[in-house]
């Protein structure tokens, strides 16, 4: 090795010697005949030589320490240097990403979108990464019409015509442009010009539908309802009040939700939501609509599928408004002629302050339900195909260079998008500065390849993300060991929150927040020094107080196409506000007001928390690129998965009981799947013993083990996916039905089952089929573990 090294050296200096010396020499020979040109290279060469090979013997110490120091790079996972590398993380450069991006709107599709997307990708070149732009051509929604004609809500008053406001009021320091800026308004949804009476749903769940329903009888055709923001994904109020044929719905961001005295006050001064402050958003999640199942590439000859053969899009119109205008629509001017017949369920509560009826309380007027207000709502809204980008950066793995760690978070953003979502494109930015840094001062390369993805329109439904799942699907089932999400970085300074697909994820990402340090000091001095000491405390699993509790991913960000299309193991990041505080989300969420006076004033001035979700991402990305067998935890994954089976089942023993009897081949099928989670325990554990002894020299061997650990959630991929949603193919945890930001484990099991509780076509053959497809993939997923030749069990 050290003749090697030598020998290199040497070879090094005569190349420069000789570069140095041949023009000189070609000189000489076009002034002087030459007569023996061999001779003199000869001559040359040998001196080279010679005093080539006294310098690197000399010098032989300092090289052998140099290999050996690039060698530490190369013998896997080290905590003591991962520390350091995450210790390189500085707020001050997280400042300057979040002031570049944030700077102005971004909507995707709009020219900032493309300055974004252009400048990101400069960036990343500067850095010395491989980088990539991939343009899609997707279906976009944006606000249409004359502004003060459209996208408004209106009603007679007493003293004239009343109506919405266009926009949020100027508040606060920063610049606000109204030319550069989208209007409040829902992406996707229908247009169209209504009218009807005002019905105040609540929340707009189905259960508060159903309420009104089963204890008034409230007929909702020719109705328009009034919502509630928060609890559910607002795209699923708008499809509830579509099924029970509401003409149009209306969406408010409730005080009590986003404003609740006791946490504060309204921005600019604090972070609650001011009156007029409007919360856009879309209403679809999964993708571009116009090509499900395959990629929006920008190419103009690529099949489209008409907007007509669109499943479940919205038909009806949607606005949002902000609390001011709520206020306006459900003060009634006069009671004489209702009756107040019966208070509604506290959280009916809105905390809207009307000062001449409180709707808290329900009327009845003439025997039907409604505030005997005729409302109407205008709502135009385009869709079109504009393109949008995706950024992609990556580092060539050294081992295993088909191997990738893949880290993501969207750009695109309502409006300045301080929060949502530059914090977090702020805080990846960061982590790939490091790595470059570390990579050219230190000469480190990853073990395996790491892939930094800048999503494009995620805020329209998902669509970057979706895409390029879309495209690379093959190779990323494949070929993916992990997806690293971070949307929202900061979105309060309480605690951090993980979410996982799996605890197959666990230990490394509560290594790596026990690994960064505190970034709140009054937390550091009650005795809680990590980060994993403060989300323990405001996030206790019930189960095991020693351990944070993990929340299943659902939807609503750019993990959901990794989970639910490939079952790539897969976490979400976030710093965010103490879960027991009354807060529907952050309050400013998808608002103007979210700027960098936003954050900077109030939110992380410094920028530790940011710097702290760096760090944690950081951490993890190294951790599953340079551990030789990979970090994953197949025990806790079986127990997890045990237990939630057995939870289900006996959920359905009392269904069984209470509804409808379940035929004995049901109940024998239920009994296999408990088995067959048994057998995955056991296998687990005994595949433990495995990874223990495996010789981390024959790579051959380590990376068997790994991709074996690397596929263990991706067993659970259907084809035919969940009963009615094709799409979602996750056996394992999809998101709600009813919510798609929150998750239900086990959805095929629990879908049908729900469908016999309510009495609906009471089938149990659907239960005993999804119970086989489950009882399947856990035993696929346990023979996975076996050697190749032995894996029929
Ligand atoms: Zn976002």
């Amino acid at each position: 090795m050290l003749v090697c090294c030598i020998i290199k050296t040497q070879l090094e200096y005569i190349y420069i010697l000789y570069t140095v010396y041949l023009p000189f020499n070609h000189k000489i020979r076009m002034s002087k005949s030459n007569k023996c040109p061999c001779l003199k290279y000869f001559i040359f060469l040998a001196g080279a030589f010679a005093i080539g090979f006294l310098i690197a013997w000399f010098s032989r110490g300092s090289l052998v320490e140099n290999v050996e120091k690039n060698q530490t790079f190369y013998k896997g996972f080290q905590e003591k240097l991962v520390n350091n590398i995450v210790e390189m993380v500085e707020g001050k450069y997280i400042k300057k990403y979040l002031r570049t991006y944030a700077g102005k709107p971004h909507l995707a599709g709009t020219p900032q979108d493309k300055i974004n997307a252009e400048t990101l990708y400069k960036f990343w070149k500067g850095l010395g990464y491989e980088t990539k732009i991939i343009p899609y051509k997707v279906l976009l929604s944006y606000p249409v019409g004359d502004p003060k004609e459209s996208n408004l809500v209106e009603f007679a008053k007493s003293n004239g015509l009343w109506r919405s406001a266009i926009f949020e009021k100027k508040l606060g320091k920063a610049i606000y442009n109204y030319s550069e800026m989208v209007q409040p308004f829902n992406g996707f949804s229908g247009s169209g010009d209504v009218r009807g009476t005002l019905v105040y749903v609540n929340y707009g769940r189905e259960e508060d539908f159903q309420y009104l329903k089963n204890k008034f009888n409230i007929n909702f055709q020719g109705k328009i309802v009034i919502a509630k923001y928060g609890k559910i994904f607002r795209g699923d109020k708008a499809k509830t009040a579509q099924r029970w044929k509401a003409e149009g719905i209306i969406l408010f961001t409730a005080p009590l939700d986003y404003a609740p005295e006791s946490v504060g006050k309204p921005f600019p001064e604090g972070i609650l939501m001011p009156s007029s402050g409007v919360q856009r958003g879309s209403l679809l999640l999964g993708g571009d609509q116009l090509t499900p199942d395959f990629a929006a590439t920008n190419n103009t000859y690529s099949y489209r599928i008409s907007e007509a053969e669109i499943s479940d899009s919205i038909k009806i119109p949607v606005i949002p408004i902000s609390y001011e205008d709520a206020q306006s629509l459900l003060e009634h001017e006069t009671i004489d002629d209702a009756t107040i017949k019966e208070k509604l369920p506290s959280d009916w509560k809105h905390g809207l302050k009307l000062k001449k009826i409180d709707t808290s309380i329900y009327f009845t007027y003439d025997n039907s339900f409604n505030l005997q207000r005729t409302v109407r709502v205008n709502v135009n809204v385009s869709k079109e195909l504009r393109t949008t980008y995706n950024v992609h950066a990556t580092i060539k793995g050294t081992t295993e260079e088909d191997r990738y760690v893949i880290v993501g978070n969207h750009r695109d953003a309502w409006t300045h998008g301080s929060i949502d979502p530059s914090s977090g494109t702020a805080t990846m930015l960061e982590i790939s500065r490091v790595i470059s840094k570390v990579h050219r001062e230190r000469g480190w390369r990853p073990r395996r390849s790491i892939i930094f993805c800048s999503w494009a329109a995620e805020e329209q439904g998902l669509i970057g993300s979706t895409e390029w799942v879309e495209q690379y699907g093959h190779i990323l089932s494949n070929r993916a060991i992990a997806y690293i999400n971070t949307d929202i970085a900061v979105q309060g300074t309480d605690t951090f929150r993980g979410r996982v697909s799996s605890s197959l994820i666990e230990t490394v990402l509560l290594e790596a927040t026990k690994a960064v340090k505190n970034p709140n000091k009054q937390e550091i001095k009650d005795g809680r020094n990590t980060v994993f000491d403060t989300w323990k405390k405001y996030y206790p699993c019930k189960q095991n107080p020693e351990k944070p509790y993990l929340i299943p991913l659902g939807s609503g960000s750019d993990f959901e196409p990794f989970v639910t299309r490939l079952g790539v193991t897969s976490v979400d990041l976030r710093y965010s506000f103490d879960p027991r505080k009354p807060l529907s989300s952050y309050p400013l969420y998808h608002t103007m007001y979210e700027t960098i006076e936003l954050v900077e004033k109030y939110y992380d001035p410094d920028y530790s928390y940011h710097a702290s979700i760096s760090k944690i991402m950081l951490y993890m990305a190294l951790r599953l690129v340079d551990s030789d067998i990979l970090p994953f935890e197949p025990i806790l994954f079986s127990e997890q998965l045990g237990n939630s089976i057995k939870s289900f089942s006996k959920k359905a023993m009392n269904v069984a009981s209470d509804v409808a009897k379940m035929p004995n081949k049901v109940k024998d099928s239920l009994d296999d799947l408990l088995r067959a989670a048994d057998e995955l325990k056991k296998r687990s554990k005994s595949f433990d013993s495995v990874l223990k002894s495996v010789d981390k020299t024959r790579h051959l061997n380590v990376r068997s083990i790994n991709d074996r650990l690397m596929e263990i959630e991706r067993h659970f991929i259907h084809p035919q996916g969940l009963p009615n949603r094709p799409r979602m193919r996750n056996l394992l945890l999809s998101p709600s039905v009813y919510n798609s930001y929150s998750a239900t484990p086990l959805p095929g099991l629990y879908d049908t089952l729900f469908e016999i509780e309510k009495k609906q076509k009471t089938s149990w053959k659907k239960v005993h089929k999804q119970i086989s497809l489950l009882s399947n993939a856990v035993r696929e997923a346990a023979a996975s573990l076996e050697c190749t030749s032995n894996f029929m069990i």
